[in-house]
């Protein structure tokens, strides 16, 4: 969110005001829930910085699993419909959702794009937030799960430089590990650094161009049964 500098008796209402926001997110956030809940829609919420490969992994989840389930997803993106695009290639839905300047998704923004979708015909719904790690951690959407996607390509210290937003989160995708040597990045440590936030996170190790370590990344999200 954008700071504003403020004297220093408005002080307290800038943080009223930032709490109450919080509050009614995490309300629209559990209306989300129970009416995923009363459709059977199992969601889940993806985190990662541009360029990690969160779409491509959105691709590849959509590719093994739209035989077997009803798969939808919610593509979050300032200004652009590239992701959306990707995704419906893959064989789903898209309910594209540009921001504007907002860089998270909310529940509010979640809430309208599922009013948009048939929710009957859905088993799967699949939320790639917006390229950030930092806010997306304090706005819960609704989702069941909570799946973060860091890439070698990134450095050594993503996951310790981003202890928030692994705090809700269920899952770890370390993308790119076939760049990890290359990167000099040992994805072990990315493991263990994780772990030491989350202890029993799931950490699974993706190539999402090979679909590499996808069958692990789905067993990883403990989808519910078919
Ligand atoms: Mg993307
Ligand atoms: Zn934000």
């Amino acid at each position: 969110m954008m700071k504003m500098i403020i004297p220093s008796n408005q002080r307290s209402l800038e943080i009223d005001l930032s709490e109450n926001l919080l509050k009614t997110n995490e309300q629209l956030a559990r209306e989300n829930r129970s009416l995923l809940d009363r459709h059977g829609i199992f969601a889940v919420d993806i985190l990662g910085s541009v360029g990690s490969g969160k779409t491509t992994l959105v691709q590849q989840l959509v590719l093994k699993l739209k035989s077997r389930r009803r798969i939808a997803s919610i593509a979050g993106d300032l200004t652009t419909t590239i992701d959306a695009d990707r995704i419906r290639s893959a064989g789903a839905d898209v309910v594209q959702i540009n921001t504007g300047g907002e860089c998270h998704l909310d529940a509010n923004i979640v809430g309208q794009a599922l009013g948009k979708m048939d929710l009957a015909a859905l088993d799967i719904l699949l939320i790639e937030n917006v390229g950030n790690l930092i806010c997306p951690a304090e706005f819960p959407v609704g989702a069941h799960r909570r799946m973060v996607v860091v890439s070698t390509s990134e450095g050594p210290y993503m996951v310790v430089k981003h202890p928030y937003i692994f705090m809700d989160a269920g899952v770890l995708a370390v993308n790119k590990k076939d760049l990890a040597g290359i990167m000099e990045v040992d994805i072990e440590k990315l493991k263990q650094d994780a772990l030491a936030v989350k202890p029993g996170m799931k950490v699974v190790f993706t190539n999402g161009r090979t679909g590499e370590g996808v069958d692990d990344l789905i067993a990883a999200l403990e989808l519910p049964e078919a």
